[in-house]
């Protein structure tokens, strides 16, 4: 990986504005777990990496798929997806985008080595261990950390087709390149329009491979209308629920979907 400088003094300044007071602060230490910012690296101006250390998190346990909903601004959580970067068990890695200002997107810019950082969870979201045969996983920029983690299970993404939704296709691939894991790296990126016709060769893509295989799996995760989109076609082209696991990662005028 090849860290460059990720940190804004700026929103450093407004983070430190945002501490809870002292009840937010009890809350805090009966609900939340407190972790230290070990790492950030920033792969592209629109990705952090965010490595979080807790000798705690070597007790809990943590499943490929899993959610964690970090405190990114006062009392306010963000749902992120954590893998194992595999330094140790004490730690866990987030892989963020950065989108507008809402506060995920300023708490991912001015966050820095040696932060306090409160968690819930992690929590079970989508099962990604139980997948044990073909898989076509679709995402978006906000399902690049599902998609490391699933290529930590044992099947390690290793028959998997990704495919993600994104606005800048080269900058994707240079994180995904950055991030250097097996098949993510023949990963197919399609870019947005505005019409949404650039779903249109994913969806016939889904219905060859539903046509081809009614034993594969499919990971749907990233926007709310694409994945309803692609879901009503992988159905029409008989594919069943069961092989399905979806999950909204965020919807547009929704705040923390999750
Ligand atoms: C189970 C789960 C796991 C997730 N894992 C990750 C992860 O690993 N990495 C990651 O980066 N995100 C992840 N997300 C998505 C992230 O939690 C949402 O995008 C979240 O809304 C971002 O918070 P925010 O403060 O930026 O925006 P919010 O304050 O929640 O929303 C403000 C506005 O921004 C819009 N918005 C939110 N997200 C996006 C987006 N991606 N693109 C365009 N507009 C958007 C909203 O619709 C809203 O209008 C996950 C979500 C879920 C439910």
């Amino acid at each position: 990986m090849n860290p460059t400088a990720s940190t804004s003094p700026a929103l450093r300044e407004s983070a430190r504005r945002d501490e809870p007071g002292l009840i937010g602060q009890a809350v805090l230490r009966l609900m939340a777990l407190e972790t230290r910012v070990d790492a950030v690296h920033a792969l592209s101006p629109r990705f952090r990496l965010v490595s979080l250390r807790s000798e705690a998190l070597r007790r809990i346990a943590h499943a490929p798929g899993d959610k964690v909903q970090v405190r990114v601004a006062g009392m306010a959580f963000r749902t992120f997806t954590p893998f194992r970067l595999g330094e140790g068990d004490d730690s866990l890695a987030l892989l963020g985008w950065l989108q507008g200002s809402a506060p995920a997107a300023r708490w991912l810019g001015g966050v820095a080595p040696g932060d306090r950082c409160h968690v819930l969870g992690p929590r079970r979201s989508m099962d990604l261990a139980a997948i044990d045969r073909s898989t076509v996983f679709i995402g978006d920029e906000t399902s690049l950390g599902l998609a490391l983690a699933l290529c930590g299970t044992p099947l390690g993404g290793l028959d998997t087709h990704f495919i993600f939704e994104v606005d800048d296709a080269a900058e994707v691939r240079s994180v995904l390149e950055a991030a250097g894991r097996g098949m993510l790296q023949h990963a197919w990126l399609v870019e947005r329009r505005p019409g949404g016709d650039h779903l249109d060769e994913v969806e016939a893509t889904l219905a060859r491979y539903a046509g081809a295989d009614s034993y594969r799996q499919y990971v749907l995760s990233g926007q709310a209308r694409t994945i309803q989109r692609l879901q009503r076609g992988l159905k029409a082209a008989g594919a069943k629920p069961s092989q399905m696991l979806v999950k909204a990662y965020w919807a547009p005028g929704k705040v923390a979907l999750d």
